[in-house]
């Protein structure tokens, strides 16, 4: 599944890994009361006993470069049968992996980077120079203690540090691609990152991974963020940021194809879908 537009003034295409089925909305977040959850779900038209995610890859076209932000879950099918699709979506979309040149990643985390190599150990982009954090790299390789962090220990094992010469460590602020600036934005992770484009675009990651909650509830402390004081903190700064600039935003988790804005709602937000954007 693809979707092409216009990213400013770059060619653009979401293409789809899948969409992947996580836990209820109380067991992931902690703070407002269950029912309050639930009721923002049944709010926005969503079933209350499963959290159903896209995920929204990005390739953009801007200065003779090609760019791919994350790449899915890969053949391992953590979260539901669906996901794993991202190069059959490439396919469809006549999108030759080969001609991938930059690998972008927001974080490390299974469903982020999980495509980076095959299931032979072989780059599924055998071009391309990799972009993410130090401080992301460097968390992962410190073996941090938590049942729940092994997994992504090992795809860091996995799928990063054979590439290791292919890194490029991205600074805050960094326009490492034309028109491609970092935003350092931790929480989630140590080192995620999201990214301004020009033209008031930005890709904001797992910052605000989950809709409607970590809008209505930007407060709500997430299970899946490795530091959920620091994520709550950090959403907030960036939702705030989002409406008060009117910035178009591209989120990876949010209903396909993940593309609309950020609007205040009362003392929250709340995501507006692009009202013109087919399947
Ligand atoms: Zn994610």
């Amino acid at each position: 599944m693809f979707h092409r537009f216009s990213l400013g003034e770059m060619a653009a295409t979401i293409v789809s890994d899948g969409p992947l089925t996580l836990d209820a909305a109380p067991k992931i977040f902690s703070g407002p009361p269950a029912e309050a959850l639930d009721a923002a779900m049944v709010a926005a038209g969503l079933p209350t006993d499963r959290v159903r995610v896209e995920q929204n890859c990005l390739v953009v076209d801007t200065g003779g470069r090609r760019a791919l932000f994350d790449n899915g879950l890969g053949s391992r099918k953590l979260y539901g049968r669906q996901s794993g699709k991202l190069l059959e979506s490439l396919a469809e979309a006549g999108i030759d992996p080969a001609s991938i040149d930059a690998l972008v990643l927001t974080h490390a985390h299974t469903d982020h980077c999980w495509g980076t190599m095959s299931d032979a150990g072989t780059p599924n982009f055998p071009n391309a120079q990799i972009y993410l954090a130090q401080a992301e790299l460097d968390f992962w390789t410190s073996n941090p203690p938590g049942q729940k962090r092994e997994r992504s220990i090992e795809g860091v094992k996995r799928h990063l540090l054979p590439l290791r010469d292919r890194i490029h460590f991205v600074r805050d602020g960094e326009e490492f691609l034309p028109g491609v600036q970092a935003w350092t934005t931790p929480g989630h992770t140590p080192g995620h990152l999201a990214y301004l484009f020009a033209g008031g675009w930005c890709l904001t990651g797992d910052v605000a991974f989950h809709h409607p909650i970590s809008y209505v509830f930007p407060e709500a402390e997430s299970a899946y963020d490795v530091d959920p004081v620091l994520g709550a903190a950090t959403r907030r700064r960036a939702l705030d940021r989002l409406a008060a600039d009117k910035l178009q935003v591209v989120g990876y988790h949010q209903p396909w194809p993940g593309i609309g804005r950020v609007e205040r709602e009362g003392g929250g937000f709340r995501f507006v879908a692009a009202s013109d954007a087919p399947c």
